[in-house]
């Protein structure tokens, strides 16, 4: 795996407009090292565990994204220098990513995961839930979070008409939030969407970030 050609070649295809996260979990440090040298500076990891120590070995400019399900008693690990974290997908833990933010005086970056794939082990909240949220004036209570739009993964399948079905829908309820009276820390600027194997799709469907690992790094073990 050649991991600066991988990014050189992703960055032909993906416009400037859509970032992208490359996705560097399991992968080790040196890895990261070399997709760093390549001038990459986003990198996705899902588990604090495994975030943490990266980020001690890692050059202080790299911007850290949390994109995995997080229990809450791990949330203060990350808060000291999480750019963006893209899994808040329930109420207690926008209520634990505010209280850690508190504490150092730090406000957190947020992305709302959104429950698209017909899987129900998959984690997010529902659209219902997320107008909820936003309707019933919770926001103005989490001074520490600022929501920067939503995130969602399809379903797990080879039906790419599924998958292009699930990103078209996010993008209609991004629209529909965005088109809302949203509280002062919401906006809907970004919408993560899109791995290795269906970023092209979620780049046609409206996606400004994609989470790219095995397309970057190779195959995980
Ligand atoms: C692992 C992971 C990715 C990247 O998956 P690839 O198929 O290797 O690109 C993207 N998003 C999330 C939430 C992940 O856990």
């Amino acid at each position: 795996m050649n991991i600066k050609n991988n990014i050189i070649n992703l960055r032909r295809i993906i416009p400037p407009s859509c970032k992208i996260v490359a996705v560097s979990k399991t992968h080790p440090v040196e890895k990261i090292r070399e997709a760093y040298d390549a001038g990459h500076r986003i990198f996705g990891e899902n588990r604090v565990q495994e975030l943490t120590p990266k980020f001690e070995a890692l050059p202080t400019d790299v911007e850290w994204h949390m994109i995995g399900h997080m229990q809450t008693n791990k949330v203060k690990y990350i808060v000291p220098f999480i750019s963006l974290i893209h899994s808040v997908d329930r109420y207690n833990l926008l209520e634990e990513i505010n209280k850690q933010g508190a504490k150092i005086n730090r406000k957190i970056s947020c992305l709302l995961q959104v429950h698209i794939a017909e899987e129900e082990n998959k984690f997010g909240f529902s659209e219902d839930e997320i107008l909820g949220l936003i309707n019933s004036g919770a926001f103005s209570r989490f001074d520490y979070i600022s929501v920067y739009g939503l995130m969602g993964l399809a379903t797990f399948t080879d039906n790419m008409e599924q998958v292009r079905k699930e990103f078209k829908g996010l993008h209609v309820f991004f629209d529909r939030v965005k088109s809302m009276a949203l509280p002062a820390n919401v906006v809907m600027d970004e919408l993560s969407m899109g791995m290795s194997g269906d970023y092209h799709i979620a780049l046609e469907e409206g996606s400004t970030m994609v989470r790219i690992g095995s397309a970057i790094f190779g195959e995980r073990h």
